[in-house]
Formats: C-alpha cells, sequence, structure tokens
C-alpha cells in the first residue's frame, strides 16, 4: 500500500533528492521546503509507512536511523543543538508514508509547535 511514496522514488533513484548520506539501511537528504536552516530527512530503506507501523524487529533498523541522525548533526555542525521530529499520522501532520525523521537546526526553535 505505501510501496510508492515520493520516498520510495527517491531511494529508487527514479527522481533526485539532494542525498547527503546513504548506506544499506538508511538514506538522508535535504527537505525540499526547509523549515530551518539546516532540514534533513533520514528515512529507512525498509517501507514502513509510519511510526505506528514499527515492530520488535525494527529496533535496531532506528538505533541506527538515530545514530546517523546525530552524525549528520556533527557534520552539518549543530553544536548548538537541534531537533529531531518523526510526524505521524493525520493529527501528527505526516504527509508522506514513509518512515521519516525530520532534522531541524541551525536556528533557535519555538515550542510548543502548532
Ligand atoms: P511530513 O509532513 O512529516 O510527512 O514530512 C514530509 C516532508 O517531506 C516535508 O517536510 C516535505 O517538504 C518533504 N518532501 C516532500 N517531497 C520531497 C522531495 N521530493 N524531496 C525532499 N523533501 C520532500
Amino acid at each position: 500500500m505505501s510501496e510508492d511514496t515520493i520516498f520510495g522514488k527517491i531511494i529508487r533513484k527514479e527522481i533526485p533528492a539532494d542525498i547527503i548520506y546513504e548506506d544499506e539501511l538508511c538514506l538522508a537528504f535535504r527537505d525540499i521546503n526547509p523549515q530551518a536552516p539546516t532540514h534533513i530527512l533520514v528515512i529507512p530503506k525498509k517501507t514502513i509507512p509510519r511510526l505506528a507501523d514499527i515492530a520488535d524487529q525494527d529496533k535496531e533498523l532506528l538505533g541506527h536511523m538515530l545514530l546517523t541522525v546525530k552524525s549528520i548533526a556533527e557534520k552539518e555542525g549543530l553544536s548548538n543543538g537541534y531537533r529531531v521530529v518523526i510526524n505521524t499520522d493525520e493529527d501528527g501532520g505526516q504527509t508522506v508514508f514513509h518512515l521519516h525523521m525530520h532534522l531541524l537546526g541551525g536556528r533557535s526553535l519555538s515550542w510548543p509547535p502548532g
């Protein structure tokens, strides 16, 4: 059902993206509509539509994605801090149904979100 999201096309290199990191488990690229000076998406290559769909078998993958976020934040020079967001389903504001972590930084971010 979720096989063919725009992120699936990016993983398969069917459409271009500003990819900054890739390994066997995940891919990171710059958000096309950045909400902060640094706005990067980290996505699993495995098709998981929403955070609500993760299972025990995904523990290692999710830990790997968070370590990837941390490593990218360091490379991007976000030494003053950053925010990691996973929008989930309708109330969470999710628009692309392929799990993704937003890495936002480069400015002071307000709280709470809208
Ligand atoms: P969400 O609303 O949490 O599902 O986030 C989806 C994000 O994907 C948004 O921030 C969009 O700007 C971003 N996005 C959508 N299409 C692309 C694309 N082709 N390349 C990069 N980012 C995209």
